[in-house]
């Protein structure tokens, strides 16, 4: 099978996402086959990715064979070498991401079966999902276990305010759910000490993006320090390459690579081989979506796959077709072959 055609588009979203972050700036990748078969790929960086892939990658792929998995390996490390003098880190390998995915379906779709067995088979029938926004009643009455509040620090308040979330979240979800916290590069070392005294007793799970990535001597310092709490993070980071300096450093207790920005499921993978080498838990950033779910039920990842339901009432945003959802709080990939999903023709503009 060869590579005919690829194409990068921005979808037309109808709404800023609910919730605490308005946008994603996902972009859609599609490639298509001289056998018919098309894959459908979703990628990060919004309209600044769409001419790395059209403008560069489009050319250099166009009759490039895809019979098996070290042809999309094969790709994946000629793209990241010619893209390389301006890439590496950010918008390109969010790009690289979108094109990888896409090589992934469009081969599970040739060969009939789900990503996941081209990954080596289900480790997890089904997968404890996690419900990261503000609408934790919400959450507790969809039948979730787990649970992610953002807070952001910007003054003494806010201490209270993270006691506040934690004392309701901890109430509404019982004493067995997990409860994490996202921090978004807003708190230092003297916020997570202390705050990590004063949440102490609702037994947090982990704290997330507590400083920036660039900061891996300064996570790396706090780990251990936090009564117990996990240092995560890892969405801000790119490919194995850059996971290997989290490595290295001793940033992390657990690793958290946004599988549609990091370089899609090989970069993934080459990251979570790293990680199960030395027995650091991985929980993919929005790993309930199908890009993350797959690898989260093929691999050692940890048996955690994050969800963003938004808030009730609130409009939701669905561009893909048939993207499976969490029920009482469990997850699933489909059966369907490659990905199973494909894109809301609306969204094509
Ligand atoms: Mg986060």
């Amino acid at each position: 099978m060869k590579i005919t055609n690829v194409r990068a588009i921005y979808p037309t979203y109808r709404q800023p996402l609910a919730g605490w972050r308005p946008h994603l700036w996902q972009i859609v990748v599609k490639i298509e086959t001289d056998r018919g078969v098309t894959g459908w790929g979703y990628g990060g960086g919004g309209e600044a990715a769409l001419p790395i892939v059209n403008g560069h990658w489009a050319g250099l792929l166009a009759g490039r064979a895809i019979n098996g998995v070290a042809d999309i390996q094969r790709i994946w490390d000629d793209l990241y070498q010619a893209s390389l003098p301006y890439g590496r880190k950010g918008i390109a390998i969010m790009a690289l991401s979108g094109v990888d995915l896409a090589l992934w379906d469009l081969l599970g779709k040739a060969e009939g079966v789900p990503v996941y067995t081209l990954l080596g088979g289900k480790q997890k029938e089904r997968i404890r999902a996690y419900a990261t926004g503000n609408d934790t009643d919400w959450y507790a009455e969809l039948g979730y276990t787990a649970h992610k509040f953002p807070h952001r620090w910007q003054g003494p308040a806010d201490t209270e305010r993270a006691v506040a979330m934690a004392e309701h979240a901890r109430n509404r979800f019982g004493p067995q759910a997990l409860l994490m916290v996202d921090c978004y590069m807003s708190w230092d070392g003297a916020v997570a000490r202390e705050m990590a005294r004063r949440l102490a007793p609702y037994q947090l799970y982990w704290f997330e993006d507590l400083l920036t990535p660039d900061d891996l001597a300064g996570q790396a310092t706090l780990r251990g320090q936090l009564n117990g709490v996990l240092v995560a993070g890892g969405e801000h980071e790119f490919t194995h390459y850059g996971y290997a300096e989290i490595l290295r450093s001793g940033a992390l207790d657990l690793w958290q690579p946004d599988i549609t920005w990091c370089g899609g499921i090989t970069a993934g993978l080459r990251i979570v081989e790293m990680a199960q080498a030395q027995q650091i838990p991985v929980v993919p950033h929005r790993g309930g979506e199908v890009w993350g779910l797959h690898l989260i039920a093929a691999t050692s990842c940890a048996d955690l796959a994050e969800i963003l339901p938004g808030s009730h009432n609130a409009p939701a945003e669905q561009i893909w077709r048939d993207e499976p959802v969490p029920i009482d709080g469990f997850i699933a990939p489909s059966d369907a072959p490659g990905f199973g999903v494909a894109l809301d023709p609306a969204y094509l503009g």
